[in-house]
């Protein structure tokens, strides 16, 4: 086993020349280390934090916001060997095919690639983040021990999350990947983990087409360099975005932000809580929508999605509606029952009530971005800002989503929906954010429009890639880590062929 180097005991001026250069061990770095093992060139994977949370090292990820109140830029994401997913709620589902393609109703659409070139690294992404079975949507076909919530023909449908779930504890806890593959990534004999390495520039040939070297520092004051053949950026969103950006002494917008995108289109999963009341007729709904369940060798939950061709007709984007909690219905939600049930002619009189929550696609926003601020960190990099957006349309989307479902339960005699939040203050006053960073180096075929290109490439720069979801151009409502581990995989295939 070869032991993790600690950047901190490195001389300075030290001048590492590694093959491959991953920059961050987080769930994309780590897969991408582990499908390299064996690979017959040699990898340096540089990890800014230890093995353990430091606030000190933590606090080089502090930032400003502006617009919409969102998450302080320190807390919605963790740095040290396993990144966010030392915290993550280990929620997975793939995304959908429409979530690839070009919408005429989603301006700045559309995916490179259809859903078929990532569906082959899926099995393979779920089995890194030990997510059991891959199941999904077929866990419809059953056999379930409870049945779905019937639901009149329409465009919701009952959909299925599945959840990582790290087989060492018996916490059900989801994989947290520095402490989960901390052992396999020792074993890999061509890789060097270097900790308490933190990037500080990406330094380009004088041509500005290739990445020459890397600048590293370490909180101890050590500088020293990397010269990799190939370098991928696997950051987290805002921090693969920073980094470009502040590297801006050859091309002064920053390396890859020729056209001004590095940075835009920053994109989370709006979590709506109490959206709406849902009422069951016949009073309890499958424990599988109320909590997680085990079966057939999955660990999954279930949730109320809009289908493609309801979003198609409709002009929508995703949405997962998930119940919640028991709610005791007030007067006027009991007459509402009363009245219902009796003209559809079944029994209310067990009807109970759920509140819904919700995980919200959003549409692509330019405005939405990460910028440089003249503040910097304890290693002289200067923080980012983020400025936030939400449009009224995402919630009128949601909104008609929900009101499909309400029909659709009177359809089936089976229940009926209450819209909770109608006006913009209040969608916002029950808005929580996923912490799915997602969109700030978008994936384009064309440069002026896309920061990478399909194999993840920085267009014009021939030796620098990017992994993880801030390549993702439009989002869809999945939840991204199962998403963005495919896409590494996709990578690690591609990185094997430039080195043959
Ligand atoms: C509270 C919370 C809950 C979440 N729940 C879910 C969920 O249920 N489902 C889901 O799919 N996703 C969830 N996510 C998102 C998920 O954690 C991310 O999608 C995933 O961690 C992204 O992986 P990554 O490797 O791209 O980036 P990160 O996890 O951000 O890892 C980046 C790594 O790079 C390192 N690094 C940063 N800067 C430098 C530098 N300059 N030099 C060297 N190294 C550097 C960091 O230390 C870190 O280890 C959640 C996130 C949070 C915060």
């Amino acid at each position: 086993m070869s032991a993790f180097l600690d950047a901190r005991r490195l001389p300075n001026g030290t001048v590492l020349t590694p093959d491959l250069a991953i920059i961050g061990g987080g769930p994309a770095g780590i897969a991408l280390a582990l499908a390299l093992k064996d690979s017959p060139f040699s990898i340096a994977l540089l990890e800014s934090g230890g093995m353990n949370f430091d606030p000190k090292v933590q606090s080089l990820y502090r930032g400003a916001e502006s617009g919409l109140k969102y998450v302080a830029l320190d807390a919605g994401r963790l740095r040290y060997l396993g990144g966010s997913s030392n915290h993550w709620g280990g929620y997975c589902r793939p995304l959908d095919a429409i979530d690839f393609e070009t919408r005429d109703w989603v301006p700045y659409s559309g995916w490179p690639f259809g859903q078929a070139a990532l569906a082959p690294y899926l099995p393979r992404a779920q089995s890194l983040l030990e997510g059991g079975a891959y199941l999904y949507d077929r866990l419809r076909e059953g056999p379930l021990a409870e049945p779905l919530l019937p639901l009149g023909p329409g465009g919701v449908y009952t959909s299925f999350f599945q959840f990582s779930q790290w087989r060492g504890n018996d916490q059900h806890l989801p994989t947290h990947f520095g402490l989960r593959y901390a052992d396999d990534l020792r074993r890999i004999a061509n890789l060097q983990v270097i900790l308490n390495a933190n990037v500080t520039g990406l330094r380009l040939a004088a041509d500005a087409r290739a990445l020459d070297r890397l600048d590293v520092a370490t909180l101890s004051g050590r500088r020293f360099a990397v010269k990799p053949r190939h370098t991928v950026l696997a950051c987290g969103a805002m921090e693969n975005a920073r980094l470009l950006l502040a590297s801006n002494d050859v091309m002064k917008p920053g390396v890859g932000n020729q056209n001004d995108l590095v940075g835009r289109f920053f994109a989370d999963h709006a979590i709506p809580r109490d959206t709406a009341t849902l009422v069951v007729f016949g009073g309890d709904l499958a424990s599988y929508y109320k909590a997680t369940q085990d079966a057939r060798g999955a660990h999954f939950r279930a949730t109320f999605s809009p289908t493609e061709s309801f979003k198609r007709a409709r002009r929508l984007l995703g949405s997962l509606a998930t119940v919640e909690q028991r709610v005791e219905l007030d007067a006027l939600g009991r007459a509402a029952v009363t009245i219902a049930s009796s003209a559809l002619g079944v029994d209310g009189s067990n009807a109970k009530a759920y509140s819904l929550g919700c995980g919200l696609e959003i549409a692509p926003d330019p405005a939405r971005r990460l910028t440089l601020t003249g503040e910097r960190d304890a290693l002289g990099l200067p923080r980012l800002k983020l400025h936030m957006t939400v449009s009224d349309q995402d919630f009128a989307r949601y909104r008609e989503t929900l009101a499909e479902f309400g029909r659709q339960l009177l359809a089936a005699k089976s229940g009926l929906l209450r819209l909770d939040r109608k006006t913009r203050n209040e969608w916002l006053s029950v808005i929580d954010w996923g912490d799915h960073h997602m969109g700030t180096t978008r994936m384009h075929a064309d440069p002026r429009e896309g920061v990478v290109d399909a194999n993840s490439q920085v267009h014009g720069i021939a030796n620098l890639f990017v992994a993880g979801s801030s390549v993702f151009p439009t989002y869809g409502s999945s939840n991204p880590t199962l998403n963005l581990l495919a896409l590494t995989l996709r990578l690690a295939d591609h990185l094997k062929g430039l080195f043959r």
